[in-house]
């Protein structure tokens, strides 16, 4: 309930986070409930109860941008109504807009870029206590701040990132001009953060980072990332392991090996393509070919076979063909991802493609997505009605937000099966048996539960 009068020094201090767009953005939307935790703050789930909005945005898609725009002039009213309210601005958006998002906003009091997260806490106290609107832009970031402890707000899977930013500078993404060129994490921080994520219950960790296969260059330790990932299979006790994102590029034998040799990995690799056309994957300065492609994926599938795989598709790059989208969907029909994610390009400020010529009609853009996706979403649910009659690890992430009474978890190909079982059986592996499958989801039915013998009854 909305509580215009309550005086704001009271404790708990009441949090609104909202987050838009990316993984890493998740993550430090997480980061920064942990550094609000210390001064008081609790998360709440209604924005009218808040008496601080954090809000992390996203300029990768125009269509994120849009939203966060709105978004934020939707705010004015509520801080009219609220005027001890204090709304901060965060991520890509932030980054890039910086001082012009004040200006825009009369009632924005803090912009926070991407390498500003660690000075939340006393920028927010500075402006509690009188001081001005402040736009908060570093060129660079230490890791994690000072004393700042992971936590994982009761969830089995938790984000680690293990890099920021990226060197690739694909000509259509506004990564490295907002998250700045790629730095890497000390192997020690990131143990220590995953095992202090364990001690709060945390069995699943997400490995996160533009690129997580150049992790380690430029660390004085000299770790790689498959060092990374052998080092966490040896010295933490997580259960399950997974990272994104991959570049092709980057994917090297020896992490494909890492899928059949590291139990505690998950056998799923989300590795973008972007298209199918050499032409358009050269114009996007992606350094593969489709054949390249192609043949790490035979590779891979030939050291994993369980191995699942997803990935993102650009439609409508600037001079794409027909003939250059065939060459996409002739690569999905190939590889046949178990799933995909797909966009019609547009143009963001400042990225060379932008200034490129031959722009592709919005209408004929639009087609190739539709007809990409339909086509795609018949291999992904061909894909799950196979899975029907397997036995399946499941990871129980807690109760169904779907369907009453009912559990979900992930496979460690990351398909979501909902099932009947007891809550306490949350954060355990569970055998299931799939019995039906659907566009987004499977259902299955427990068979072994944690700690018992074939044919016994799951007990706690
Ligand atoms: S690899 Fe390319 S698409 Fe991915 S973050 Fe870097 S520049 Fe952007």
């Amino acid at each position: 309930m909305s509580d215009p009068l309550r005086d704001p020094a009271e404790f708990p201090r009441r949090l609104y986070v909202r987050t838009f767009g990316c993984q890493m953005n998740e993550y430090d939307s997480l980061r920064v409930q942990r550094l609000l935790a210390p001064l008081g703050y609790v998360t709440v789930d209604e924005i009218e109860d808040a008496d601080v909005i954090f809000l992390n945005t996203c300029s990768v898609r125009e269509k994120a941008e849009q939203k966060v725009h709105s978004f934020l002039g939707r705010l004015r009213r509520l801080k009219n109504r609220r005027p001890h309210l204090k709304i901060i601005a965060g991520g890509c958006v932030a980054q890039q807009l910086g001082e012009k998002l004040l200006s825009r906003f009369e009632h924005l009091d803090i912009v926070l870029g991407t390498r500003g997260i660690g000075s939340i806490a006393r920028l927010l106290e500075e402006v509690l206590e009188g001081g001005p609107r402040v736009a908060c832009l570093p060129e660079a970031d230490p890791s994690l701040a000072p004393g700042e402890e992971a936590f994982a707000e009761g969830n089995i899977s938790a984000p680690v990132t293990i890099m920021q930013g990226c060197n690739n500078y694909c000509t259509y993404c506004i990564v490295p001009y907002v998250r700045g060129p790629e730095r890497s994490r000390p192997v020690g921080e990131i143990l220590r953060e995953i095992r202090s994520l364990e001690d709060s219950g945390v069995r699943e960790i997400l490995l996160l980072g533009q690129n997580v296969n150049s992790y380690g260059r430029g660390l004085k330790d000299r770790a790689t990332f498959v060092d990374l990932l052998r080092l966490i299979a040896r010295e933490t006790g997580v259960q399950r392991v997974r990272f994104t994102t991959s570049h092709p590029k980057d994917l090297t034998e020896d992490l494909m090996l890492c899928f059949a040799e590291l139990g505690v990995l998950c056998k799923h690799l989300h590795l973008p393509v972007q298209s199918g056309s050499d032409r358009i994957l050269s114009a996007m300065n992606r350094c593969y070919t489709a054949g390249d492609y192609l043949g790490k994926i035979r590779r891979l599938r030939a050291i994993c076979p369980e191995i699942a795989l997803t990935s993102d598709v650009i439609v409508g790059f600037p001079g794409e063909s027909e003939e250059d989208f065939t060459g996409t969907m002739d690569l999905l029909r190939e590889v046949r991802f178990d799933n995909l994610f797909s966009f019609r390009y547009s143009d963001r400020p400042n990225t060379r493609a932008s200034a490129f010529p031959d722009k592709v009609d919005p209408a004929i853009g639009t087609r190739r997505l539709v007809e990409l996706q339909s086509f795609q979403a018949e291999i992904t649910l061909e894909k799950n009605l196979a899975e029907t009659g397997l036995f399946r690890e499941v990871l129980v992430e807690g109760p169904s937000k779907a369907s009453n009474g009912q559990m979900t978890g992930r496979t460690t190909q990351n398909r979501i099966v909902n099932f009947e079982a007891p809550e306490w059986t949350s954060g355990k592996i569970v055998t299931v048996k799939i019995t039906g499958a659907y566009s987004h989801s499977l259902r299955g039915s427990v068979i072994l539960g944690p700690s018992t013998r074939p044919g016994n009854p799951i007990t706690p």
